[in-house]
């Protein structure tokens, strides 16, 4: 997380809806259920509690979305990376379908929760766009499409010249529509479960980092700087943004940067020939590019990487680039904000759920497709701290252990990226 940007120089920081008020926390509190952790997962999880009548209270280091949740590029999307063949291969013949029919409704938990709490957060509901930057890629694509659609979604497949109909550039040979998917304000998002889960009656602190965890008389106490919380349970929600608080969780991930700028908003003309319908579109390649608008049609490019400085072919002047091949008709833009996130990714593309004390529950490593998932599993875990067996997870606990190869790995791939960045130097 070293090179990250402030979440303040973010687009989404700068146009997201109000957070809710909250209180600083200090003095000895109690508390059925603490929550460490304001994403996605921790708000979803206190917003499920507060409405079974728990008495809930979430600590956040930061405030509400510092995270992944308040930086990310906003595509909802529904699955996994991995083709459903390929998660039931991994998972079995039970846990497979679970996990895939839960990811599938994901987007949908979403959407319902985003109407049911009148949140302001900019859903566009038309679609995500996946382009194949050749054939390979495009057989790939096309077959994740037809294993979904055998599974009754609707993911529609373009060729080359529908393609670019839909998306304005001419880059791509063909590609597909996820018809379940869609695109988000992301912080709005985080701050509306936020004040839901508040409504429902939870308490939230922001400004409260958790700095040490020890269980005494069969309950668990948290310590912040200014006070401690003394609670049954405990849900970890922190994810991609883990400090070491719970020995050996950070480690189980392999942290990967992801970097986006967005230019000023476009004008009426040029707005109709790129991205017509405002979908957001994203690609097959393994450093994967997107490009999608946010509601005042700025346009955000961004990649797979942390933002470096010093680099021959810098970030920013590979989203210059970048714009220039896949829309050439947009001419030369300014950026407005930068700004850049870590994701938790794992070797298997699978999240990880840990319960590795009575009591404790921590789910982690989306993969770069939190939205979905972060509310569907804060939501499940909602519903363990209530009674539901570890076995009706849509995946099974696992131990508590180190990613393979861990540092070595994302080194691996920020050179990659850094590789890729260079050979926009040629297209
Ligand atoms: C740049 C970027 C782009 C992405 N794009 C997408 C996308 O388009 N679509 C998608 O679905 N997903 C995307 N993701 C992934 C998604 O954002 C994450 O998976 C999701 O936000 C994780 O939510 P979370 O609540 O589990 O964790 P987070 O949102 O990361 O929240 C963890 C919180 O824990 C807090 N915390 C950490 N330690 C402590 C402590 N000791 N005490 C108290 N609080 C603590 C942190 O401050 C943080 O706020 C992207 C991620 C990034 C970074």
């Amino acid at each position: 997380m070293a090179n990250e940007p402030p979440l303040q120089a973010s687009l989404w920081h700068a146009t997201a809806a109000p957070a809710p008020a909250t209180q600083p926390f200090v003095g000895d509190r109690t508390a059925d259920v603490a929550i460490v952790g304001a994403g996605f997962t921790g708000c979803s999880a206190a917003l499920h509690l507060a409405e079974k009548g728990v008495n809930v209270t979430v600590l956040e280091a930061e405030q509400i979305g510092w995270g992944g949740s308040g930086r990310n590029a906003g595509l909802v999307n529904a699955g996994m990376w991995l083709d459903p063949s390929e998660v039931i291969r991994l998972l079995g013949p039970v846990y497979g379908p679970r996990i895939l029919d839960a990811l599938d409704a994901a987007p949908e938990l979403v959407d319902r929760l985003a109407k049911r709490h009148d949140m302001a957060c900019d859903i566009v509901p038309k679609g995500v766009i996946r382009g194949a930057h050749n054939h390979k890629a495009l057989g790939g694509l096309i077959e994740h499409a037809r294993q979904w659609r055998e599974r009754g979604a609707n993911v529609e497949v373009y060729d080359r010249t529908a393609f670019a109909k839909l998306t304005g550039s001419n880059h791509y040979v063909g590609g597909i529509v996820d018809h379940r998917s869609f695109s988000i304000q992301p912080l709005s998002y985080a701050r509306g479960l936020a004040r839901a889960a508040i409504a429902a009656g939870a308490n939230l602190h922001e400004g409260a980092r958790v700095t040490a965890v020890e269980s005494a008389n069969g309950k668990w106490r948290l310590k912040t700087a200014a006070g401690v919380l003394t609670a049954d349970k405990m849900i970890m929600a922190t994810n991609a943004y883990s400090d070491g608080l719970w020995p050996g969780m950070r480690e189980t991930i392999i942290p990967i940067g992801c970097y986006m700028y967005a230019t000023e908003p476009l004008s009426e003309n040029v707005r109709q020939s790129i991205l017509p319908g405002k979908r957001a579109l994203y690609d097959a390649q393994p450093s994967m590019v997107f490009a999608r608008y946010d509601r005042d049609y700025r346009l955000i490019v961004g990649s797979l990487g942390y933002l470096p400085s010093g680099e021959m072919v810098s970030p920013r002047s590979w989203a210059q680039r970048t714009l220039r091949y896949l829309f050439p008709q947009l001419g030369e833009q300014t950026f407005s904000h930068a700004w850049a996130g870590t994701i938790g990714f794992t070797s298997d593309h699978l999240p990880r759920i840990y319960e590795p004390a009575p009591g404790v529950h921590m789910v982690l490593g989306y993969n770069g497709r939190g939205i979905g998932p972060g509310t569907y599993w804060g939501k499940t875990l909602a519903d363990r701290v209530l009674g539901m067996p570890a076995s009706d997870f849509a995946l099974p606990v696992s131990p508590v252990k180190a990613a393979p190869f861990r540092g070595l790995r994302s080194r691996f791939y920020e050179t990659a990226f850094s590789a890729y960045r260079l050979r926009s130097l040629f297209q």
